[in-house]
């Protein structure tokens, strides 16, 4: 079966007997992604998100629900990397038996003690991250950041050939809601730089791409076994302190300016839920070079690409006190990504490197190419010159104490079920 084939599992018709679940913005029942959760009774263990709860997948496989994947019981507990490091076989049979039962009213009375409202769950990070990687891969936000420190070459020439990239900081990927502490370090002043917190503070709009199986070292993945090798997408917010970055990126690229904290939502997507939203991967201009043969590969090209509807939102503290709603900032579509998903990892893995079950990418921040569609406040405020006007009069160039500020991806087709990718939020504190 192809990595990207569509099946009854995708039905729009389909209905679900878990109230609300049918329609539900973010997790009808075509969407089923994997998360870790605890509800007051034992460890974090594996959940699935349906509507508006969530379903103990440690215990329906335990109380044999899930016909023939009893096995999988023991991947489900403290933390889902082993799950992951299944691979595409597992997740879809897991995915398969997951719909028939809640698309089953007979199985409505056994399966609703395992049912929990995900208003009373505290979600955990789904894996222990042992590496991060950060690609730079929306090519809209490279020439436009590029066109802002050097407005007659935007696009650096290795950018169409080389999925860009650096090794960030595992240790400080947190899940959604957990504040966002502004960063000190060092601040370009005149002659010499000043220290103090970020006067900087941005978000950036990123994709996040969670490992599956892993490579051995010295083993590259080729594109054409990429996919095999991916376990799912969440949201990133790759908080990024401009002001730090643009004093020490040079020469070896980012380091403190990103490593104080990088967001996630909690569910993990799985490839499976996506296959209605895959197409073909960016469209190279004319005169653009062709991917290298080992990041070309027919299926790919036709069928790498994402097509997701991203979206940036703020709420201020006054917002807040006054009761307004948050305010939708900017969104673009994640096809302005230059390279597919697959390419990246296949890049990654191309010199020998070896990806574990649970590493995680960033995609880069992606932006579309029209004004509206940022996915950072250095280019909705054109590096901070063009304050922002909320709908109450507030201005912003960058982030303030208790800004809140939250991303969003939903995947939309005509003839198919909207699934979203749920919360990635964080609140600033000083
Ligand atoms: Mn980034």
């Amino acid at each position: 079966m192809s990595w990207w084939a569509i099946d009854h599992t995708h039905d729009v018709n389909a209905r679900c007997w878990v109230d609300g679940a049918d329609g539900h913005p973010n997790f009808p029942v075509q969407n089923l992604p994997l998360g870790l959760f605890a509800d007051g009774h034992g460890g974090p263990r594996a959940g699935v998100a349906i509507g508006g709860f969530v379903l103990d997948l440690a215990g329906v496989l335990e109380a044999g629900l899930l016909p023939g994947l009893e096995h999988l019981e023991e991947f489900t507990r403290e933390r889902l990397n082993e799950l992951l490091a299944l691979g595409a076989e597992v997740r879809r049979e897991l995915r398969h038996a997951l719909f028939a039962l809640l698309t089953d009213e007979t199985q409505r009375e056994v399966t609703e003690p395992f049912l929990v409202q995900h208003t009373v769950v505290d979600m955990y990070l789904p894996c222990e991250v042992g590496d991060y990687t950060d690609f730079y891969a929306g090519i809209y936000h490279a020439m436009k950041v590029g066109s802002l420190f050097r407005p007659d070459n935007p696009l650096l020439p290795n950018y169409k050939y080389v999925p860009i990239g650096y090794h960030g900081r595992a240790s400080s990927v947190v899940l959604t809601g957990t504040p966002v502490k502004r960063p000190l370090g060092q601040l370009p002043g005149g002659d010499t730089p000043c220290f103090g917190p970020t006067e900087r503070l941005d978000l950036e709009l990123e994709i996040g791409v969670w490992v599956g199986p892993g490579n051995a070292l010295g083993t590259p993945v080729s594109i054409a076994e990429a996919h095999e090798h991916i376990a799912g997408f969440c949201l990133l917010n790759d908080w990024s302190a401009r002001d730090v970055q643009g004093w020490e990126y040079q020469p070896l690229g980012p380091f403190l300016a990103k490593n104080f904290m990088t967001t996630v939502s909690p569910w993990i997507v799985t490839p499976e839920a996506m296959a209605p939203f895959r197409g073909p991967a960016f469209a190279r201009a004319e005169g653009d070079p062709a991917p290298l043969p080992y990041l070309a590969d027919a299926d790919d090209q036709a069928h790498g690409g994402l097509s997701l509807e991203l979206g940036v939102w703020l709420q201020t503290k006054a917002m807040r006190d006054a009761d307004l709603p948050e305010h939708r900032l900017s969104g673009g579509s994640s096809q302005a990504l230059y390279w597919t998903v697959q390419q990246m990892l296949a890049h990654h893995t191309v010199g020998g490197c070896n990806l574990q079950a649970g590493d995680l990418f960033g995609t880069g921040t992606i932006s579309g190419a029209e004004v509206g569609e940022e996915g950072s406040l250095l280019e909705l405020t054109s590096g901070g010159k063009t304050p922002l006007v909320l709908p109450n009069g507030e201005t912003r160039t960058f982030l303030q104490a208790g800004d809140r500020l939250r991303i969003s991806a939903e995947a939309r087709r005509a003839g198919f079920a909207t699934i979203g990718f749920g919360d990635c939020i964080g609140e600033v504190i000083d």
